[in-house]
């Protein structure tokens, strides 16, 4: 195509400097040559292109099979192709363009000549009228001579000369149509040189494309070549590190191996030795079942065995423990009958400021350096000795005190009910005996804290509760010191289930577990009482005070229940009172203390007596401790004396009673004969010493005690001879 083309393009070109020879060569058609000629240099160069393209295609594909630019590549290909079509579309348009320049030139060429012919007839037809005009106006002048023949000859050149106006006209208008073909032939001329230009303009967009897309194309080349050497150099890169790394690899690996040659070498004895275990240990395991169901047998025959004589054991231990236990309680009973249940000692207080001094605070009492159950009273100038079962001195501690009493004490532990009670003058030391001081505590505090570590010991096979309750008889009347209406009188009441016990409802009872909660229970009592009393002193010397300890126990082991009950009383002052003629208030609460402490005193000798019927309800106090008083009970009553010299009438007074109590000591013959002469002169004597001689007493002989009629005696003496049956 490129060839055809130049060949028109060649001989357009000799056409056209043809033409311009002919015509001679205008503006348009210079620059028109030299596009030509611009237009073979560019296809020169476009060849050279498609050359080197050609060659760079050639290269590429054998290197770069599997390039990634191959893609791009064959894009730029695509578009290089699409630009070469459009190229030949270009080129295509001028050749077009270049017949039609062609057929416009040959037909300029054509009009020019026709212009020119037409040009020189009117020339000629200009040439031709001008000679007839002239002709005509020397044939007018001629015939202007001749005036006839001119008006003819004037007619007929005026006649010929409208002929040739016509044909002037004629020309004229033919010329005018000529002039205009030129200017049309002009216009169509214009219009081609535009649409020239035209081309040309788009030759040149065409040329800078082509040049961009050239550019592109060596830039994409560029890169590609870059990145090819930039991929190469990495290839040989990664090769050479991958060497590198696979030769000290290879180096580990052949060390390793070299090792594990060794190791496999020393394995191979272990593994025989393994495999052998292994073997051993199969066959073990197989055996296992069995061995294991055979030696589980044998044990559950062993353990049940054991089992059963550990039960048997047990039973046979209980058994005995049981039979030790009624044995302890009988030889205790044995004991106490032996000693008495009733034991009387006498505490003499040292001699105090309160005594005074002269010889009223002179010492009345001495003791026996040999026996400590004696003391001596120097009463009116004679010495009279008193054997009771133990005497405290005054330099006697609480604690040597306390020591005498705790078998006691713990004996409510085991369920024995206890009475201790302090009897004495008012000053001569009850309440010290009994409540101590903050700093030397008494027999209350001391017999709890004792309880309270015997609980504690026994605690691994006891569960124990122990609770306090505060009480106080005045006037025949009992009160709650712990209870929140202390005013209130409480009845003591037969229980409701038979039992025969006794019970007083509404009296307060505290659970304590320590020593705090007993200082607190203690405390709270006191200040009932004194908030009660306007002279706490009077007051207590004229009232009975109680601190019931109630020990509650199981044995776990047994089921076995205990309880027992430990009473400490601190009795009101036993000083005879009135003899100088006591009235009102005074008088009633003298009667009502003798009557109390007479009853006390009558009840304690019946029941050291043995005698059948004990006078319990004479007074609150003995009906209230019924319980704690007879049957195993044991009672303490701690006869307490002052040394003083002027006290010496009541201390007589008060060792005369406990001696009385002591001494009624009775066997089975002598019993008999007792309780028949009573009421004997002693009895009298003792009784009158507790009462006192004021008339307002009580306390008759014949009251506490009413001498019994035979029926009465046969059948208390069968109840003593049962008692001692069974006691043994
Ligand atoms: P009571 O209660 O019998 O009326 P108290 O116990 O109040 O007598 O004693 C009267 C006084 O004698 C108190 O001051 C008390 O401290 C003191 N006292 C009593 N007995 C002793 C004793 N054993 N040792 C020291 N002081 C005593
Ligand atoms: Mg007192």
């Amino acid at each position: 195509q490129v060839e055809t083309l130049k060949a028109k393009l060649l001989e357009q070109a000799q056409e056209i400097t043809r033409l311009r020879s002919e015509l001679g060569s205008t503006d348009v058609e210079k620059h028109r040559d030299l596009l030509a000629a611009e237009n073979e240099r560019l296809r020169q160069e476009m060849k050279a292109c498609e050359g080197e393209l050609r060659e760079l295609q050639r290269q590429q594909q054998e290197p770069c099979r599997d390039c990634p630019h191959l893609q791009e590549n064959a894009g730029l290909r695509e578009q290089l192709s699409q630009l070469q079509r459009e190229a030949e579309e270009t080129r295509a348009k001028l050749a077009e363009l270049d017949l039609e320049v062609q057929q416009k030139t040959n037909r300029l060429a054509e009009v020019e000549l026709r212009l020119k012919d037409s040009l020189a007839e009117r020339a000629e037809e200009e040439e031709r009228l001008s000679r007839r005009l002239r002709e005509s106006q020397e044939t007018i002048a001629s015939l202007k001579s001749q005036p006839q023949q001119i008006k003819y000859i004037i007619k007929t050149v005026e006649v010929e000369s409208a002929k040739a106006k016509q044909a002037l006209c004629e020309t004229q208008s033919r010329n005018q149509y000529l002039q205009e073909q030129v200017g049309m032939q002009k216009q169509v001329l214009k219009e081609m040189e535009q649409q020239l230009q035209k081309s040309q303009k788009m030759e040149a967009q065409l040329r800078a494309q082509i040049m961009m897309y050239e550019a592109e194309l060596e830039r994409a080349h560029g890169q590609m070549l870059e990145e090819m050497q930039e991929m190469e150099e990495e290839k040989n890169h990664a090769i050479e590190e991958a060497f590198s790394r696979a030769q000290v690899e290879m180096k580990a690996v052949h060390e390793n191996l070299a090792g594990v040659r060794t190791n496999l070498l020393t394995l191979q004895p272990a593994l025989r030795t393994l495999t052998h275990d292994y073997n051993n240990l199969k066959r073990q395991v197989r055996d296992f079942p069995l061995l294991l169901q055979e030696a589980l047998r044998s044990a559950r025959a062993e353990i049940s065995q054991a089992i059963e004589e550990v039960h048997s054991t047990n039973r046979e231990l209980l058994r005995k423990y049981r039979r030790e236990l009624q044995l302890r309680k009988k030889c205790h009973n044995e004991l106490v009958r032996l000693k008495g249940n009733i034991r009387v000692f006498g505490r003499v207080r040292p001699i105090t400021k309160e005594d005074g001094e002269g010889p009223e605070a002179a010492n009345a009492v001495t003791f026996d350096a040999d026996d400590d159950a004696v003391l001596y009273l120097l009463h009116k100038g004679k010495q009279v000795s008193f054997e009771l079962d133990k005497v405290f001195p005054p330099q006697a501690s609480q604690e040597e005190v306390f020591q005498e009493v705790q078998a006691l004490v713990t004996s409510c532990i085991d369920g024995y009910n206890v009475c201790i009670f302090a009897y004495g003058q008012t000053g001569a030391g009850k309440t010290y005996t009994m409540e101590g001081t903050a700093a030397n505590p008494g027999i209350n505090q001391r017999a709890l804290q004792l309880l309270f570590s015997e609980v504690r010991g026994k605690a691994a096979d006891w569960d124990y509760a122990i609770t306090v309750s505060a009480a106080e008889i005045y006037n025949e009347a009992l009160r709650d010191l712990l209870g929140k209406e202390p005013q209130e009188k409480l009845e003591i009441k037969l229980c409701p289930d038979g039992s025969g016990q006794l019970y007083v409802p509404g009296l307060t009872e505290f659970r304590v577990q320590s020593v705090e909660d007993i200082n607190k229970v203690f405390e709270f009592g006191h200040i009932k009482r004194v908030t009660e009393c306007t002279n706490l002193n009077e007051h207590s010397s004229r009232s009975h005070a109680l601190l019931i300890v109630t020990v509650r126990g199981l044995d776990r082991s047994t089921g076995l229940r205990t309880t027992g009950k430990l009473n400490l009383v601190d009795l009101a002052g036993s000083e005879r009172v009135g003899r100088s003629g006591a009235e009102g208030s005074r008088l009633r609460e003298a009667q009502h203390i003798n009557k109390s402490l007479s009853a006390l005193g009558d009840v304690i000798y019946a029941l050291r007596s043995r005698q059948g019927h004990v006078p319990f309800r004479n007074s609150k106090l003995t009906y209230l401790l019924q319980d704690s008083l007879s049957g195993d009970s044991k009672t303490l009553m701690m006869v307490q004396v002052s040394p003083a010299e002027k006290n010496s009438s009541e201390t007589l007074c008060s060792l005369k009673f406990a001696e009385r109590v002591r001494s009624v000591e009775l066997g089975p013959v002598s019993r008999k004969a007792e309780l028949g002469s009573w009421p004997s002169q002693e009895h009298l004597e003792v009784l009158k010493t507790l009462l006192g001689d004021s008339p307002g007493s009580a306390a008759s002989p014949g009251r506490g005690h009413t001498s019994p009629s035979p029926g009465q005696l046969s059948s208390r003496s069968a109840s003593i001879r049962r008692k001692l049956q069974t006691s043994g």
